[in-house]
């Protein structure tokens, strides 16, 4: 009841929400009658989770953001929906975001615009700028959001909540509307690291409707966050710590410089030794990946034709009906996308675009292989600045696009770990960090093994 009153509150100037569950006071009270009765609960028991709109559940609509989808229903649950919901984790609603994930500030979504809660003047960053925003306000306790290349991390950063992208395959994709397939994955929002573990650890495993999630043990990440004083017991004493200097560079706020080098100090207080760490192939990864998205998704987006998905525009004739449907069902982002796309996918131009992308993706690999030789994890900022002005950047595609520098591949912002090192201090898992990612917020990270 407390949540439905701060949601009655707070909506009206967020915008977090596209729907919001109208079973919820009924949902929580069978969690509570299950309690009452000494049954066996989740570790979700009573958990008010906040789900992004392009994952699919079967009670409340699954838009992803897009006219073409308006008030679509999924006959199915995906699987870390379903997974939630077995661990008795309660769904609030279903939140905003860029169309189809395609954007940095959730204002590419069909339907309203999501505000920072921070300052209602500025976006949430995107595009799971409504499960951050929903997190960051309290709306509810921790939220599903998906990440192609930075919607979770930045979202988390602008809103001064823990964003969490876990590694390809870790949780399946089932279930969830494909952007970018060969990069999606769906990652975890919350206001501590430990609630965000315990998501992780609850959506986490194989699944056989995903032949791509891994079948490695699911460690549980949330076991032992209490009893670690990280001042007192300096466990990541000679850690080695890479700054990625090209993440520091030209064109990077000096508020998030600062926050940056406090990070590093504070690590160093830990017992860390940080050093600066070059990546000569940084710059390469915004051009490859926005080629990359871009093809993939003009090949993912063709289902949605007006007749097998998506609002179907009435037409005399079959080729007037597809072309009808997507013109009113897309947006213009979108639409440029899939132009961008099929442009770099076409005979002629494939080996020039999509295939040199693919080696650069390789190039990038190698190089943070290169950088891990020397340290055990590298760290960068989220963004190049903090969370900016609503319609600052609306108009120009490629100023919001330079934003996501700091997340084309550069894992989880940017994080890459040697897996034995934490073994001694946490045994199953890895390690927490806290890396300040904006001038005046700061973002935890929560990092699994590569
Ligand atoms: N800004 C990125 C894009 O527009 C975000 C992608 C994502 O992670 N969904 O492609």
């Amino acid at each position: 009841e407390s949540y439905i009153s701060r949601l009655s509150l707070t909506e009206p100037h967020l915008h977090s929400f596209l729907h919001i569950s109208d079973t919820l006071l009924r949902d929580a009270q069978l969690i509570d009658r299950k309690i009452e009765k000494g049954e066996d609960v989740g570790p979700l028991a009573g958990v008010l989770v906040g789900v992004k709109d392009n994952i699919c559940t079967a009670d409340m609509p699954s838009t992803g953001g897009s006219r073409i989808l308006e008030n679509y229903k999924a006959p199915f649950n995906a699987t870390a929906v379903r997974r939630v919901k077995e661990k008795d984790g309660i769904l609030i609603g279903k939140t905003n975001m860029d169309e189809f994930g395609m954007g940095s500030t959730t204002e590419a979504s069909s339907f309203q615009v999501t505000a920072n809660p921070w300052d209602l003047s500025r976006v949430p960053g995107g595009s799971s700028g409504g499960s951050a925003a929903a997190v960051s306000a309290r709306q509810c306790m921790v939220s599903l959001g998906s990440d192609t290349g930075g919607s979770v991390r930045q979202p988390a950063s602008f809103c001064g909540v823990v964003g969490l992208k876990p590694t390809y395959g870790r949780v399946s994709r089932f279930g969830l509307m494909a952007y970018a397939s060969s990069l999606d994955v769906i990652g975890c929002f919350g206001t501590s690291v430990a609630d965000t573990g315990i998501l992780l650890h609850v959506i986490s495993g194989h699944d056989r409707f995903d032949a791509t999630s891994s079948n490695r043990e699911v460690p549980d990440f949330s076991s032992q966050f209490s009893s670690i004083n990280l001042v007192e017991s300096k466990p990541l004493k000679g850690l080695k710590v890479g700054l990625i200097r090209e993440t520091l560079e030209d064109g990077v706020d000096n508020g998030v410089k600062s926050a940056i080098s406090g990070a590093a100090s504070h690590l160093e207080e830990l017992g860390c030794t940080v050093t600066e760490v070059s990546l000569p192939s940084f710059s390469l990864g915004l051009p490859a990946y926005y080629i990359l998205a871009s093809s993939e998704s003009s090949s993912n987006l063709s289902r949605y034709d007006g007749v097998r998905y998506g609002n179907q525009v009435f037409a005399e004739e079959l080729n007037a009906l597809y072309n009808d449907s997507r013109a009113k069902g897309f947006g213009p982002e979108v639409q440029m996308r899939i132009l961008m796309g099929t442009y770099a996918l076409s005979a002629g131009y494939y080996d020039a675009y999509y295939k040199r992308a693919q080696q650069v993706r390789t190039l990038i690999r190698k190089s943070f292989k290169d950088a891990l030789d020397d340290n055990d994890i590298l760290i960068s900022p989220v963004a190049p600045s903090a969370a900016y002005k609503i319609g600052e950047k609306k108009n120009d595609p490629l100023a919001m696009y330079a934003g996501d520098i700091m997340t084309k591949w550069l894992g989880p912002a940017l994080i890459g770990l040697k897996e034995s090192y934490f073994k001694p201090i946490m045994p199953h898992f890895t390690l927490l960090l806290t890396v300040p990612s904006s001038s005046h917020r700061s973002c935890l990270i929560l990092i699994e093994p590569l």
